[in-house]
């Protein structure tokens, strides 16, 4: 096996471009993404949600990568065989859409292709971008195993498509039906309820006259006037209906009535469906063309007339109105309505119209024949779709993380309808039906030689296609070999977890656990689910909030901000930037920030490095304990506390928490005080920080690695050089740290927090006295129990605070001069200030107390106004409260060193 040679020297500073490409492809190249199968050891398994092969990743699956890769990492540097198994979609609808753009800009419809060459010319777009997405994913670090890359028309998944269909089909779940479906006149082809967008429109409402008919069929100068936003559509009006209830047309009800223009009867029925507040309370019938006049035509037996053919032109059915647009048609209809005295008046009205969710066209109701899915039909005893979906959730078999939206699921699940699975699109998977010239159907697998009734070999396949997520809804079962018995199925599934954006709970993740409840229910109710937990995450929106969509102009590319702050960066900063399932806004200033804390961590491992020089160092062992001073025995009880957290935070899928808990240690307690600390030892030739330094720095490069994965890789490599103990030839293939409690020292934290915030109030105290940065001051700790460690570390103490501390008894009698006072806990801080002119002090003290008493009167004024207490938040007074207080303390202070000048 290879080793990735370290680098010579590192560069003094972190270079993401020049690391990012070489460490991925080491790793690739090692086979790192690929798990071993191995009967004794569970496995984690995790399918990535399969992006649309259209065209780039967005911000979601930058989350996506950062979330996933970092649950992938984790477990397997615990070493479980752990597969992430990628794949692309080939989204039909999203796909097809693309590909018709590109013809009509050479001039061609896909009709002009034909769908033999349509498809053909389809795979060849495909072929060119999937590699791309893949090469993406890998940029982002995505340690995914690319040898087992599905493609949801790959012929396995072919297979398992049309198995699902054929099974569904016999237990009698799949039906050809009638129905009232969504229609997009620009896609042509049916939408599912999902796929539609309800916008408000601003639109009238127009009130035509339809006139009673008497003896003989002439019509009275009675009318009825019935309220439509589609006048157009009148043509094939086929009744009127009021509510039964309405005493207006109580009279009226079962006569028949005149359609103007048209000259048809139709009569008033009447049904409970009619909204009495609705415009007069007497709608026209359209069963052709409205969802609910559909019902209501069903209902009393009305006819079906479809007035317009599917790009939305009047058909024969439209008398005078034939071969006209929608549009157009309504101009006329409205022209001869009023023309004829029929048009009544007309109101401004605003309602919601679905459009189609891909290319914004308003959709057309439609009566059309489609395939559906039952999903609460019983295929065994007690056993449907929707039922057993909503149950394995129930049970705590599929757990939803966060919690919040298991309410949301079941709620959809138990008030699901049948889904339309058909689309009238060339790009799919084709409905493995075949018709012969008899109108027999031939429902299988393999495409058959003849029919199954009467033998025919005249056979013709469904024409439509599977709506996309029919496919990728059978994602986990059949992307490991469903329905082959392969040995990836029987080792990887059921999978662990699952993720995605929670806007497509319904679309992917509800049909998932259908179908696989389903296809794998001879596993029994434990194994048979697709994956343990599946985690919704949020969305990313702009810095203002504001959702990112192309036409606001407003999108990140996630490949663009990792080439300008560095992969690992970008992962660090969408993971950490909401707890899961909560939206976060993109800030380049978090990006910058994340890039801030690769840099710190990069130049305290080379600090590290050097002091390393060439030698090779063994841990730090529990037994010598006694032997390491207390910094090494805080810094090596603060990081056995750290593991115990991030292990409790990363199997609680709390990764933001345990990404900022991991950064807090290593920004704050590793690099700005323990390695602060070390200097003045090492000097002083104090040999061992090296062994802790090297220790500390391996850990926290391993706990950090799952999240940002190069530069750990790049430090690690050149920090395995001196480690005395054998290490394997990657980061991301060595063990993850697990908390042993062997340094746990809870003495020695308190001990050094307590000299970590002695030598902040030192800090503090130089700054506000306007101590020149280079003076080396004297400082009297007046130490009560923490003598002892105030003693330990003074050396530290006067490196990295710059001064010269003496330990005395508390009420110790210092040396005359000016001090500056701090108390920190039972310590009394007192500097030993520079001479200063007295008359220039006193001036400064003067104006500071000066200040603070303006301060403290506008403060006070505030508080007494009563209208402003009454109206300001608690914490908002209580805040001001305690700022008067502090401000009083402080003049005072002021005032007892003005006194003593
Ligand atoms: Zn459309
Ligand atoms: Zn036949």
């Amino acid at each position: 096996m290879t080793t990735l040679p370290a680098r010579k020297e590192l560069p003094p500073a972190y270079e993401p471009a020049t690391v990012e490409g070489r460490i991925y492809q080491f790793w690739e190249e090692q086979g790192y993404f690929q798990p071993r199968i191995d009967p004794a050891q569970k496995p984690y398994t995790i399918i990535m949600p399969p992006p649309n092969v259209t065209g780039e990743l967005h911000l979601g699956h930058g989350l996506e990568d950062a979330i996933t890769d970092a649950l992938v990492r984790w477990h397997r540097m615990q070493g479980e065989p752990t597969l992430w198994l990628p794949g692309e979609d080939h989204a039909g609808i999203a796909t097809q859409n693309v590909i018709e753009r590109e013809l009509a800009k050479e001039g061609l419809s896909r009709h002009d292709l034909g769908r033999e060459g349509f498809v053909e010319r389809t795979w060849m777009w495909v072929r060119k971008y999937r590699s791309r997405i893949a090469d993406q994913h890998r940029k982002l670090g995505a340690s995914a195993d690319w040898s087992r890359d599905v493609f949801t028309l790959d012929p396995g998944i072919v297979k398992a498509v049309r198995t699902t269909f054929v099974n569904l089909y016999r237990d009698g779940l799949i039906y050809r039906g009638l129905r009232m479906i969504n229609w997009c006149p620009r896609c042509e082809t049916a939408l599912s309820d999902l796929e539609v967008d309800y916008v408000d429109v601003a639109s009238k409402l127009y009130y035509v006259r339809y006139p009673l008919v008497g003896e003989g069929g002439m019509p009275l100068p009675a009318y009825v006037v019935v309220a439509t936003t589609r006048p157009e559509t009148m043509v094939a009006d086929t009744g009127v209906a009021v509510n039964p209830a309405d005493e207006r047309y109580e009279e009226k009800i079962g006569r028949m009535l005149l359609l103007p223009i048209i000259g048809r009867e139709i009569p008033i029925v009447a049904d409970d469906a009619v909204k009495t507040e609705f415009g007069t309370g007497a709608v026209k019938v359209t069963p052709g063309h409205d969802p609910n006049d559909w019902e209501i035509g069903q209902r009393h037996n009305l006819e079906v007339i479809i007035a317009m053919d599917r790009q939305a032109r009047m058909n024969d059915e439209a008398g005078p109105y034939t071969g006209m647009t929608d549009e157009e048609a309504r101009a006329a209809i409205l022209h001869d309505l009023e023309d004829e005295g029929f048009l009544d008046h007309i109101e401004e009205y605003t309602h919601s119209v679905g459009h189609c969710s891909r290319c914004k066209s308003v959709l057309q109701p439609i009566p059309s024949e489609q395939w559906w899915i039952d999903v609460r039909r019983e295929y065994e005893p007690g056993r449907s779709l929707a039922g057993e979906a909503a149950k394995a959730v129930r049970e705590g078999r599929i757990r939803i993380v966060p919690q919040r939206f298991e309410k949301v699921y079941l709620n959809w699940m138990d008030n699901i309808r049948d889904w339309c699975i058909s689309r009238q699109l060339w790009w799919g998977h084709q409905i493995p039906v075949w018709y012969c010239p008899d109108g027999h159907m031939t429902v299988v697998v393999e495409d058959p030689g003849a029919c199954a009734q009467c033998g025919s070999t005249a056979l013709r396949q469904d024409e439509d296609v599977l709506d996309t997520w029919f496919s990728s809804g059978l994602a986990p079962h059949a992307d490991l070999g469903w329905p082959g018995d392969t040995e990836d199925l029987r080792y990887f599934y059921p999978t662990g977890d699952m993720q995605m954006g929670y806007d497509i709970m319904f679309f992917w993740c509800a049909r998932m656990v259908m179908f696989a409840l389903y296809n794998m229910r001879h596993l029994g109710p434990e194994n048979e689910v697709p994956f343990r937990t599946v985690l919704f995450h949020g969305l990313i929106r702009d810095a203002n909030n504001e959702k990112m969509t192309k036409s606001r102009g407003n999108v990140v590319d996630p490949l663009v901000a990792a080439a300008q702050y560095g992969a690992d960066a970008f992962r660090f900063a969408v993971l950490t930037g909401a707890a899961m399932g909560a939206d976060q806004r993109y800030q380049d200033e978090r990006m910058a920030a994340a890039r801030n804390f690769a840099n710190k961590l990069w130049n305290s491992a080379r600090y590290v490095l050097m002091k390393l020089e060439s030698r090779s160092v063994g841990r730090p062992h529990p037994r010598d304990r006694d032997a390491f001073a207390i910094e090494d025995r805080w810094i090596l009880s603060r990081l056995e506390r750290l593991e115990g957290e991030v292990d409790q935070l990363l199997a609680s899928y709390q990764l933001n928490e345990a990404g900022r808990a991991i950064e807090e240690f290593l920004w704050n307690d590793f690099c700005d005080w323990y390695i602060e600390m070390t200097k003045v030892r090492l000097n002083a030739g104090d040999e061992r920080p090296r062994a802790v330094l090297a220790h500390v720095l391996d850990h926290g490069l391993r706990l950090l690695h799952p999240i940002m994965p190069f530069i750990t890789e790049e430090l690690w490599q050149a920090l395995r050089g001196h480690m005395e103990a054998e290490t394997p030839n990657a980061l991301m293939v060595a063990w993850f740290p697990k908390s042993a409690g062997n340094w746990r020292d809870g003495a020695a934290e308190a001990a050094m927090e307590h000299v970590i915030e002695v030598n902040r109030a030192i800090r503090n105290l130089r700054a506000e006295k306007k101590v020149p940065a280079g003076a080396r001051l004297d400082v009297y700790l007046q130490a009560g129990g923490h003598a002892a460690a105030l003693r330990e570390t003074a050396a530290a103490t006067a490196f990295t605070s710059r001064v010269q501390p003496h330990v005395v008894e508390p009420g110790a009698t210092l040396p005359a001069g000016d001090y500056a006072y701090a108390r920190i806990a039972d310590t009394e801080v007192a500097l030993a200030l520079p001479r200063v002119d007295s008359g220039a002090e006193r001036a400064r003290l003067e104006k500071e107390i000066g200040e603070a008493a303006a301060h403290m009167g506008r403060l006070e004024k505030q508080l007494a106004n009563d209208a402003f207490r009454a109206k300001a938040p608690g914490h908002v007074i209580a805040g001001m409260e305690a700022t008067l207080a502090e401000t009083r303390t402080k003049v005072e202070g002021l005032r007892e060193r003005l006194d003593v000048l």
